[in-house]
């Protein structure tokens, strides 16, 4: 089970900056594999590299594991270091200045090795990440605002927008843009108590202190910051502990004139399960929404991540992408990620032929309007069959075949996940449609007619796409 991860792990390696990568996946462990629960273990060294792991890899170790080890199957993340080790505590201890402010480095020597115990220091103390900066934040019209009040908070922490509320959809740079904040404050004050961590964590944290008995400690420490920034703020939704032991945080921070930057996917006042008296205070300050990428920002970010990346995308090349690609950054990143990595694997320059070949699958996913019952209508009328027969629970083979078909088309060319599948062939159980892809992708191996019907099937939705 271990090659397994180790699969998983070099298809990574293929698609990370090979910095990243050795930052951020090498060091997990191989803790187990639960065959009852389909669930796959993962071993990281220390509570940091947990926590960016699971929130920026998180998503992407899973998706590979349902492709490589099961559908079904699922991640969790652990600690496997020392136990000593002071970053498994939920609770940082006070912040030790003398790692930062007297680094133990020969001037002489810069190389990298040496380096590394002090920015590792700063990264546990504060949970930032030193990558993301606002010198590598690309700027266009949908975060040109949100960039600019997060530079000037920057200046002046406290004295400009208190909060700064960030919020926009996934993958469009607020947590990039808030490390920015938090590492551009620390470059000027390295001894600042800045704190970045994500509303999740803020809830695991204190519900960890309240079992150890050591809540005051808890409060103590983030009444203490100079500089918290809370991510993703509507994971508090329903939490009503969380909510108010943050409320006297931020009163108590605010109060001091001490910064708080929040980010969420919603507009404040539309965020559900949240206490008003939070909400209220959250329209005390500035609020300012990430819209997705225009073209051409899209257009730059690829071309400053391929350079930065040692490439030279051709402009042809990076609208191609940018126009097809138009969701996200994160996305974005991924397919540029693609095509190095398919460049580097041919050994051929990145041309647009190798680009479209690159994001074959990622070109139709991206498009794709295509809805599950245009596919039941579709290999219906393929097979001559009623269209009725997608829902009914009748069984003769010549239904059920065509019907496990489109379930299997359904997944292959939608994004809907196995229960919400199911449920549009007539309320049936994720299992049932498990089961048919699995079978029509068996049946397509030594079926030489089969695979050709569904061939075809494929390419006439694809025209869809
Ligand atoms: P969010 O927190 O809004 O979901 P992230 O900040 O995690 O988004 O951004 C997703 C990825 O895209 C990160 O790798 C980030 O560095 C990158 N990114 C987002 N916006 C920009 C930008 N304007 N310039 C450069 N990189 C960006
Ligand atoms: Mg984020």
């Amino acid at each position: 089970m271990n090659d397994l991860w180790l699969a998983c792990a070099s298809h990574l390696e293929s698609e990370l900056p090979a910095q990243l990568f050795r930052t951020w996946i090498k060091p997990l462990v191989f803790l187990g594999y639960d065959e009852g629960d389909q669930l796959l273990t993962l071993g990281a060294p220390n509570r940091v590299k947990l926590d960016w792991v699971r929130t920026q890899y998180g998503d992407r170790i899973a998706q590979l594991a349902t492709q490589l080890i099961s559908p079904e199957t699922r991640v969790s993340f652990e600690i496997a270091g020392n136990a000593e080790d002071p970053s498994a505590q939920a609770i940082q201890p006070a912040p030790n200045h003398a790692a930062i402010s007297e680094p133990q480095i020969d001037p002489q020597d810069q190389s990298f090795a040496n380096l590394q115990p002090t920015l590792s220091a700063a990264a546990e103390r504060t949970r930032l990440n030193p990558d993301l900066t606002f010198e590598t934040f690309v700027t266009g019209k949908a975060n040109d605002l949100a960039r600019a009040a997060a530079l000037q908070v920057a200046e002046r922490p406290g004295g400009a927008y208190n909060p700064l509320f960030l919020y926009g959809g996934v993958g469009l740079g607020k947590t990039h843009l808030i490390h920015a904040v938090g590492n551009s404050i620390l470059a000027r004050a390295p001894n600042a108590n800045v704190r970045y961590i994500t509303a999740n964590q803020f809830f695991q944290d204190m519900v960890a202190s309240i079992r150890r008995q050591s809540v005051d400690e808890f409060k103590r420490y983030y009444h203490s910051l100079d500089l918290l920034l809370i991510d993703d703020i509507q994971f508090f939704a329903g939490k009503e502990r969380s909510q108010e032991e943050f409320f006297y945080a931020f009163e108590n921070l605010i109060a001091e004139r001490k910064q708080i930057i929040i980010t969420s996917d919603t507009y404040p006042k539309e965020m559900s399960n949240i206490d008003d008296r939070l909400i209220s205070r959250f329209n005390s300050g500035l609020i300012v929404a990430i819209e997705p990428p225009e073209l051409e920002m899209r257009v730059a970010i690829l071309l400053r991540k391929a350079e930065s990346a040692g490439h030279e995308l051709d402009e042809d090349v990076a609208f191609f992408v940018a126009k097809h690609i138009r969701q996200n950054v994160r996305e974005l990143e991924g397919a540029l990620r693609r095509i190095l990595a398919f460049a580097q694997f041919r050994h051929q320059p990145i041309s647009l032929e190798l680009v479209k070949e690159a994001l074959k699958d990622l070109l139709s996913f991206n498009r794709g309007q295509i809805s599950v019952e245009f596919i039941q209508k579709t290999v219906a009328d393929f097979y001559k069959m009623k269209i009725a027969d997608m829902y009914s629970k009748r069984r003769p083979a010549n239904i059920a075949l065509p019907r496990q078909i489109a379930m299997y088309l359904a997944k292959g060319l939608t994004q809907k996940s196995l229960p919400e599948i199911g449920e549009l062939f007539g309320g049936r159980d994720h299992t049932t449609v498990l089961h048919a892809v699995r079978k029509i992708t068996e049946l397509r191996q030594h079926r030489p007619d089969l695979n050709h019907q569904i061939h075809v099937l494929e390419q006439t939705l694809r025209e869809y796409l």
